[in-house]
């Protein structure tokens, strides 16, 4: 009724624009957010909040919400109703799966959605569609990172607790842009650093704030992150300070590994990253005489062509070291979204069931094909990567991306334009005509995280549950909701009332959620996975064991993969990542009006040493160009860059996008995007 809409509501909710997973009361009056209001109780923050999470909400309001399914027709869309548009998916779903199979579909969910909306969508492929043919947007940031230390350690997850990172003796950061990628987590870094003394390593081409603040800031050649680590830890052993006790009673594989460092001297590691050997030296003794290090890694690690193998190295290092198993040390992998970390867990992944059980393998094959009541595909799928290219040759007909910006945030954008194009039928489940949405045949009106119930996982791997806030906009409805009313149609007999059903059977079906319910998370209680079924949860990993043979973790040799050769004429390192201001590509924080206001576009930044050398002023027009397009952009100069490296944030939704010159090259363990291995040439167009 008008009487309470009118009245002011406060209402627990996570936060959607980061990783950290902070969470805090919205006090809203009918529609409008009167303020976000920390709380003591908030596990991972406290009291504390970034910029976008305290104003990044406006979006829910934008008048370019969709609250109308629309159907394309000729060059245009049509709003239609709900039935009319799930009547011509299912129609047209039916007609690819027979008439070109079921590996002929793609399935991409959102690591923003709720676990209980990445469960369904990879149940529709699974169970509905059959087929294994489901990714989410890990694919482009952490995936090497959670291979990495499936290799090595066992839980693809941050081996503590946020908290746990305060209480370590010295903390390392590798290629992530912490103060403004995860504002809330860097706070307690600064703050540990400055009252407590603990010691803090950056490694990274930019000189952003966290390395500003650094003991000790490293500027290794782009993409040579692994030989600096690898020499680092062959010098370790070479010096006798390996933690041999803990490796003889926790790690296999130490022989085989040590043989595999031979080729990693100072003096190699010198030449390749332009480290010094003097550098490298002083950072092996400050690990030695730290009480516990803790390696925190991001996108400048994970998105290379090595990347998986660099994260393997860095957990690696640790075990050699003896940092796992206790507060204060260990493997921290950031997550980029909100609910990575859970998309991940949920199976939305071409190789897993929910709970990292392999599709391959009989005995989880068994147990799902018993809980869904089908026979399953044993063919492991393809991910995001292989379904573009798989559009491109044809065998791909058919994608439904829930959420998911993927023709602005994919690598090689042009290339992904294209696919889309060729697609015989293409769903698109959004709160907005994004821009990947403009390509699709039938886009469905979707809610954010404010409008439903439902849970994240956060990067401690920390479940949380938010509320709703508000009724769904116009005819928009959760992503859940959506889902199953699209595996109805096409005769999945789904029968959840609320997400906690969802989850209940989630947690039935994964050991590392077995005791996870929702009555154990009301308001602001959480619970780190693996959670038992009595519902004990586990802020520490690995304190008692290993999740691998013998309990033991595992030395996993790897190599160096050089990056990717570029033609001369391509003289400039372009990399690229977040600023504090904007979510991601900024589809949402675009709509923010404060956040819009204050930083509306992005800007390329070019070192004093380029600018002088190419006449560059604050705010020329410049043109970059890649084997694989270009973008035009204005310039800010500032020695945050160094020589021939700009920086392109990636907060440009338009034509400014970073994308339209990364390449489609990838890691060759995961294909995540090898986005940090490019190369531009720059033309000045106009002097501001
Ligand atoms: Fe949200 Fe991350 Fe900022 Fe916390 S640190 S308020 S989770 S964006």
């Amino acid at each position: 009724s008008a009487m309470r809409e009118a009245r002011v509501k406060r209402t627990k909710t996570v936060c959607t624009f980061c990783g950290v997973g902070c969470s805090f009361d919205v006090w809203t009056k009918g529609r409008k957010i009167l303020k976000v209001e920390p709380n003591t109780k908030a596990p991972a923050n406290g009291i504390s909040t970034c910029v976008k999470g305290k104003f990044g909400w406006d979006f829910v309001n934008s008048e370019e919400r969709l609250s109308k399914p629309l159907i394309r027709e000729g060059g245009s869309f049509r709003e239609a109703e709900w039935d009319e548009a799930l009547e011509l998916i299912a129609k047209r779903f039916n007609e690819i799966r027979i008439q070109s199979g079921p590996q002929s579909m793609g399935f991409i969910t959102s690591s923003k959605c709720t676990n209980e909306e990445s469960y369904l969508m990879q149940k529709l492929a699974r169970q509905v569609i059959g087929t294994n043919n489901v990714d989410n947007c890990s694919r482009y940031c952490q995936t090497p990172a959670t291979v990495g230390l499936h290799r090595t350690v066992g839980y693809g997850g941050d081996a503590g607790s946020i908290q746990d990172i305060a209480k370590a003796g010295l903390v390392i950061i590798v290629g992530s842009n912490t103060a403004e990628a995860h504002p809330v987590l860097a706070t307690r870094v600064k703050r540990a650093h400055k009252l407590r003394g603990q010691k803090l390593i950056v490694a990274d081409l930019r000189e952003h704030e966290m390395a500003a603040r650094a003991d000790l800031f490293i500027h290794p050649k782009a993409g040579s992150d692994l030989v600096w680590i690898s020499a680092l830890t062959k010098y370790i052993i070479d010096m006798g300070w390996a933690d041999e006790e803990f490796i003889a009673k926790n790690v296999n594989g130490f022989k085989e590994f040590q043989e595999s460092l031979a080729p990693y001297t100072l003096g190699y590691a010198e030449e390749v990253t332009g480290i010094s050997k003097e550098t490298l030296i002083q950072i092996a003794e400050m690990i030695y005489k730290a009480d516990g290090t803790a390696i925190l890694w991001a996108m400048g690690v994970t998105q290379h062509l090595g990347g998986s193998d660099t994260s393997t190295a860095i957990s690696n290092l640790l075990l050699v070291t003896g940092n796992y198993g206790r507060p204060g040390a260990g493997a921290y992998p950031l997550r980029g979204h909100n609910n990575v970390q859970g998309a991940g867990d949920m199976g939305s992944a071409p190789e897993n069931f929910p709970g990292y059980q392999r599709v391959d393998d009989p005995e989880a094959v068994e147990k799902f094909e018993k809980a869904w009541g089908v026979k399953l595909s044993q063919e492991v799928g393809i991910n995001n990567h292989d379904m573009i290219e798989g559009i491109h040759e044809g065998t791909v007909k058919a994608l439904y991306i829930k959420g998911e910006e993927m023709g602005l945030v994919d690598s090689n954008i042009n290339h992904v334009h294209a696919a889309f194009e060729k697609l015989d039928f293409f769903v698109v489940q959004d709160m907005f005509l994004s821009r990947t949405a403009q390509f699709a045949d039938v886009v469905l009106p979707a809610s954010p995280s404010l409008e439903k119930e439902g849970t994240f996982t956060n990067t401690e791997r920390r479940i949380q549950r938010l509320y709703q806030v508000f009724e769904p906009l116009g005819d928009s409805k959760p992503d859940w909701e959506i889902i199953q009313l699209v595996a109805n149609r096409l005769g999945a007999g789904w029968n959840y009332q609320h997400p906690s059903d969802i989850m209940a059977e989630a947690a039935m079906l994964m050991p590392i959620y077995a005791g996870v319910s929702y009555e154990r998370l009301e308001d602001y209680n959480s619970q780190q996975w693996p959670v038992q079924p009595d519902g004990t949860d586990t802020p520490l990993l690995y304190k008692d064991g290993f999740p691998m043979q013998d309990g033991k973790a595992k030395l996993y040799p790897v190599q160096w993969t050089k990056p990717l050769d570029f033609d001369e004429q391509y003289d400039i390192h372009l990399n690229n990542g977040r600023i504090l201001e904007h979510f991601h590509e900024g589809n949402l924080t675009y709509k923010s009006k404060g956040i819009a206001e204050k930083t509306p576009e992005a800007f390329l930044e070019v070192s004093p040493e380029l600018a002088e050398e190419r006449g560059i002023r604050n705010g020329t027009l410049v043109r970059l160009t890649s084997p694989f397009g270009n973008v035009k952009v204005k310039c800010t100069i500032t020695d945050r860059v160094k020589r021939k490296e700009v920086y392109l944030p990636m907060n440009d939704a338009g034509d400014g996008a970073v994308n339209f010159l990364t390449s489609s090259a990838a890691d060759k363990d995961t294909d995540t995007p090898a986005y940090k291995d490019t190369r531009v040439k720059l033309e000045i167009l106009q002097q501001e």
